[in-house]
């Protein structure tokens, strides 16, 4: 496989950066995400929007047109040998002469794209669930862009690796908000809610997906905050991203979430979201 750098494309380890760069020195840069299934990019709309309005929200201009990314990611999606993949995008503000907080003037951007396989998922998941944990949201207050600096996330899911859970579930003055790497729904009484968008979460793709596909299947979804007692009186926990898809939780800090089983929610969202991949490789 190859990689994307700043115009070229090369072998990963022929990819090399300067160590002035402002991503490695302040993490001032944004990423993105993008999953495909059968070399076809899901979604890839969205995520490019979203990345525009990342690269906004740090005042950055995007480097490369709508076509040149297309073009820059049909060429790794090709180049992989896995069919699908998770195509990673980055941007930082580049690597000036000296270290400065400021923005630099005339420095070119770095510019990298990479892609990896998507690992299929582990098949006990939709049998057992996994398990996730609540913590305290130690993250900045402009979640909605999705930064590389990421080291709070970082520290909140090795917490959840050490508990031996998925995902940390975060919680900012009584509410949760997200998970680390993930968006949250929650089914109570037959109906599904998940938190609204705003500078404390991400505007996830996947959650996008989910909610058109519970109007597809007639399921009542209110977007409203989300408190820890609507976690933990939940009938079903989800959490969704790119790389993950739509996960069960069925442990909520080693306590069963209601039945403690995969519900039967999930499965009807879970199998709209597998037709959804279906079609993108026959469509
Ligand atoms: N929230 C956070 C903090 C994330 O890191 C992610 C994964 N990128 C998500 C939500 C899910 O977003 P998406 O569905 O676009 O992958």
């Amino acid at each position: 496989a190859e990689v994307y750098l700043n115009g070229r494309f090369m072998p990963l380890g022929d990819a090399k950066i300067p160590v002035l760069d402002r991503g490695f020195l302040f993490g001032d840069g944004v990423y993105e995400v993008i999953p495909a299934y059968h070399r076809k990019p899901l979604r890839l709309h969205a995520h490019l929007d979203r990345l525009e309005r990342s690269l906004a929200g740090i005042r950055l201009a995007n480097p490369l047109s709508r076509a040149d990314w297309e073009g820059v990611i049909l060429h790794l999606l090709r180049s992989h040998e896995a069919a699908n993949q998770a195509i990673y995008l980055q941007i930082t503000r580049g690597a000036p002469a000296v270290r400065d907080h400021r923005f630099p003037q005339r420095t070119q951007p770095t510019v990298f794209a990479m892609t990896k396989t998507l690992a299929p998922r582990d098949p006990r998941i939709s049998e057992q669930g996994v398990a996730a944990v609540l913590r305290e949201d130690t993250r900045w207050q402009r979640c909605d862009i999705k930064s590389i600096s990421l080291v709070a996330a970082v520290l909140l899911r090795q917490e959840a690796a050490d508990a031996e859970a998925e995902e940390a579930l975060l919680v900012r003055e009584g509410w949760v908000v997200e998970g680390s790497t993930s968006n949250l729904f929650v089914v109570r009484d037959g109906i599904l809610s998940t938190p609204p968008t705003g500078p404390e979460l991400l505007s996830g793709i996947t959650r996008e997906l989910v909610m058109e596909l519970a109007a597809c299947e007639s399921l009542p979804l209110i977007e409203q905050p989300v408190s820890v007692e609507d976690c933990r009186a939940a009938d079903e926990l989800w959490i969704c991203s790119s790389t993950r898809e739509l996960l069960p939780v069925t442990r909520l800090d080693g306590v069963a979430v209601g039945q403690g089983l995969v519900g039967p929610l999930w499965h009807r969202l879970n199998a709209a979201y597998q037709a959804c991949k279906a079609d993108l490789e026959h469509g």
